[in-house]
């Protein structure tokens, strides 16, 4: 079966990076894609969503934070501000870092408090709460 790399890096370093892809789906700003070997190259900016990256009958599955996809010929790189393999995530974190959010999201209304920051911190979290363990 053709298959292709995947690479997965953030500003700390490389989260991800083998070879042998089959598949790789993750949510675009634009939709779901769903990227098979011979995909026709693109980029497209991410939602802070779930990769889920297809090799040998596994699914591994990523946390990640926003960022953009480009997929080549032979390779998907996702570049992200922060991605999170399923094992790698701290739920008490990701549960501490969501109520906070919401706290501040209750505070919105008073001044001071960035709205769209405390919505994207919420996102972050509860993405992390849900891929955690899968
Ligand atoms: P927090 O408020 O807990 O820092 P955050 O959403 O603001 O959460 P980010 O700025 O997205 O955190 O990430 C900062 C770094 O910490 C990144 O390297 C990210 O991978 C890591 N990280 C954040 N939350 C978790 C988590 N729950 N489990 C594991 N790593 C995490």
């Amino acid at each position: 079966m053709k298959t292709f790399a995947v690479s997965v890096v953030t500003p700390d370093g490389p989260v991800y990076d083998e070879t042998g892809a089959e598949m790789v789906s993750a949510k675009a700003t634009s939709g779901e894609l769903g990227i098979l070997p011979g995909h026709v190259p693109l980029v497209a900016p991410l939602t802070i969503n779930a990769i889920r990256i297809k090799k040998e009958n596994n699914t591994q599955i990523l946390a990640v934070s926003g960022g953009f996809i480009e997929v080549r010929p032979e390779k998907v790189t996702i570049l992200a501000q922060a991605a999170e393999l399923a094992n790698d995530i701290n739920v008490d974190r990701a549960q501490a870092a969501k109520e906070r959010a919401e706290q501040r999201l209750q505070k919105s209304k008073q001044e001071g408090v960035d709205f769209a920051r405390a919505e994207l911190a919420l996102n972050r979290a509860v993405n992390r709460i849900n891929i955690a363990g899968k």
